[in-house]
């Protein structure tokens, strides 16, 4: 069962709890959240919970009907977000909104093959370097890994790139020389997923542990051996689906995919999928790898070999670099379609001024990004899909006070919308820009608008009567709205129309927003995803004061690949024409060109312009520099607003 203690709760009552627990032979695990403490009593339930729940400082008790507990949604209801660190300072989470690539060949063969891997999957997006030094092969006469030689050769590579490395752990007697060669996740192997003895010592060392699913296990064995591990006192474990032995023969194995929702509900754990493994033919994994993003898996770990053909274990299955190329820039494009951001690795070793290496801690919070509106809004999701939770929303009533905030050095951060996919630019942000000399694009984030209906308990489709929402939610929800005959109300954001109709708490209002506001304002989601075209999209740019150099540094965990400049033409024949002649001598493809009237200057015009940077330029600061050098001959005034990465 589960304690949760109340928030004024004291030592002593604490301790008068725990010794209640423990004469009932309970094991307890204390655990220390952000809202409440809990205290996690494993054992037999012999007992009448009341007895705990009459006890001074015990807020309530959820009696955990699973025998996994520690593993159990019911004990934790929020997701576990596991933490590895790199060697750039760099935090890589597994299990919140980013989604995490880890590639590299099946087996470490040699120092140069794994130099040779790193670099081909970390220019190609992945965040961690796996491989294996001690092989669990079904043949003893085939290659059984290169031991430590092979551990080597795994960090050497990793450190080289800042990824962090992924092996396997065959028997717990390797921890020693594991450690000291740097491991930084352990895999628990398909075949090793029941040896519990391993399993303890693993638990015990407090690494991250990959679990990999068991070649004939059920969901429920896999999540007692996680529980196996937690109870050992980890709580890094990651669940990892490599596919099941089913009767089919045309693949290796049988991905089980839809293991990723049901473990969802089960448990808070991360988890990862495997499709190299679970499908064993090499043009057969990219597919797999998408379709287990789209399930919601957190990350995929892929197999990718420099020279297939040369490999010495899985070559079959063995991904060529330009596959794995491939399947990430897939990823790249599914993510904002589920809600998520893919992870990067920064792309240089750089030495962070002292202020921001702390601003990257977690705990510190102290890095601050407005937003327009209030809680719940959509702009307060594209702050936690870009910052994860570096940077703490801070809510404000217009756009413009977010420009002023940031000029003032109030906030670090600004999250701006400027174009939706369906409802066009939003013209006065274009306009901030203009007006705010000292502010820069330091980035920019799309999110997919999924509009849903909330109501307060007791509401139906029919009760409702009335829908509060922005005119935007409304405009883009007009099928449905006017499917069920609803009377629109307007208001100024989308949360606060969530907000009131949770106020008025009347089954006959109803508002649209995003659904994460029903548990914001106490609402129920009657129906989700109610916008007329489900291709609803929100680009939005990051702002910061031009003065602080380093913001870059701390989002940008990539080398620029977009700037944006704004620039007006002279008043004669041709002017335009010969200005984007310049953008194409310098192989800048543009992704949007948007004039909007200069103040003050009738029928004169600002011409703003996201350009793609060439993946082959080595220094992209430096070739937009040169570039407006070049264009200062024909446009007349120019002004860069950011070269960042998106
Ligand atoms: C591996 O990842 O190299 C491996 C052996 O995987 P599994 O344990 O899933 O077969
Ligand atoms: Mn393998």
């Amino acid at each position: 069962m589960v304690i949760v203690l109340k928030n004024d709760v004291s030592e002593n009552e604490k301790k008068n709890i725990k010794t209640l627990l423990k004469s009932k032979n309970f094991k307890i695990n204390e655990v220390k959240g952000d809202e409440s403490t809990i205290l996690a009593a494993v054992g037999r339930l012999a007992m009448d919970i009341r007895e705990v729940e009459v006890l001074p400082g015990v807020a309530k008790v959820v009696p955990i009907s699973k025998p996994y507990k520690l593993a159990s949604r019911e004990f934790k209801p929020e997701n576990t977000v596991v933490e590895i660190p790199n060697n750039r300072g760099q935090i890589i989470r597994i299990g919140g909104s980013r989604i995490v690539s880890i590639a590299g060949p099946c087996a470490v063969e040699s120092r140069e093959q794994m130099l040779e891997a790193a670099a081909a999957v970390s220019a190609s997006g992945a965040v961690m370097l796996r491989g294996g030094a001690y092989k669990p092969r079904t043949s003893p006469y085939a290659f059984q890994g290169l031991g430590e030689e092979g551990l080597k050769y795994l960090k050497e590579a990793g450190e080289k790139y800042g990824l962090p490395v992924v092996t396997e752990i065959v028997d717990a007697e390797y921890i020693p020389v594991m450690e000291s060669n740097g491991v930084d996740v352990y895999q628990v192997g398909a075949r090793n997923m029941q040896n519990f003895e391993l399993l303890k010592r693993l638990g015990k060392l407090g690494k991250p542990v990959i679990l990999k699913r068991g070649l004939c296990a059920t969901i429920q064995e896999w999540l007692m051996s996680a529980e196996y591990l937690l109870s050992s006192g980890t709580d890094k474990v990651i669940l990892c689906e490599r596919g099941i032995r089913t009767y089919e023969t045309a693949t290796r194995n049988t991905l089980d995919l839809s293991s990723i929702p049901v473990l969802r509900s089960l448990t808070h754990l991360p988890v990862i999928v495997d499709p190299s493994h679970a499908v064993g033919v090499r043009d057969k994994i990219p597919p797999m790898a998408l379709a287990a993003v789209a399930a919601g898996a957190d990350g995929i770990i892929v197999e990718v070999h420099c020279h297939p053909e040369q490999a010495l274990s899985d070559a079959a299955q063995a991904l060529y670099p330009e596959q794995f190329e491939k399947i990430m820039r897939d990823v790249e494009a599914l993510a904002p379609v589920i809600g998520k951001q893919v992870a990067h690795i920064r792309a240089e070793e750089k030495t962070e001024p002292k202020s921001l290496q702390g601003e990257e801690k977690k705990d510190s919070k102290r890095v601050l990004c407005a937003f327009s509106g209030k809680k719940g809004a959509y702009a307060e999701q594209a702050i936690f899909n870009y910052f994860e939770d570096v940077a703490e929303p801070v809510e404000a009533d217009s756009f413009d006070e977010i420009f002023q905030e940031v000029v003032d050095g109030k906030v670090q951060y600004g999250m701006i919308p400027i174009e939706n996919s369906t409802a066009g630019s939003v013209y006065n942000n274009y306009d901030n820009l203009t007006r705010y000399e000292d502010i820069s694009i330091v980035g920019a984030v799309t999110i997919r608008v999924e509009h849903s209906l909330l109501a307060p308990k007791g509401a139906t489709l029919e009760s409702i009567k009335h829908v509060y929402s922005h005119p935007q939610g409304l405009a883009q929800c007009s099928n449905f709205i006017k499917k069920y005959g609803y009377k629109t109300v307007d208001t100024v954001s989308t949360a606060t129309g969530a907000e009131l109709v949770g106020e008025k708490n009347d089954i006959s209002c109803a508002a649209i927003a995003n659904a994460r506001n029903a548990k914001l304002y106490g609402l129920n989601v009657l129906r989700q995803g109610i916008e007329n075209d489900p291709n609803n999209y929100t680009r939005f740019v990051i702002i910061a004061a031009n003065h602080t150099k380093n913001s870059p540094k701390l989002l940008g965990e990539q080398k620029p690949n977009r700037a944006t400049l704004m620039f007006s033409t002279k008043n004669e024949a041709g002017a335009l024409y010969d200005t984007l002649g310049v953008f194409k001598n310098a192989k800048l493809s543009m992704n949007r060109l948007e004039s909007r009237p200069i103040a003050g200057k009738p029928w004169k015009y600002w011409f703003y312009s996201d350009v793609v940077i060439p993946s082959d330029v080595k220094n992209p600061v430096k070739y937009i520099d040169d570039f407006i050098n070049v264009l200062k001959s024909n446009a007349e005034d120019i002004r860069l607003l950011g070269v960042y990465y998106e």
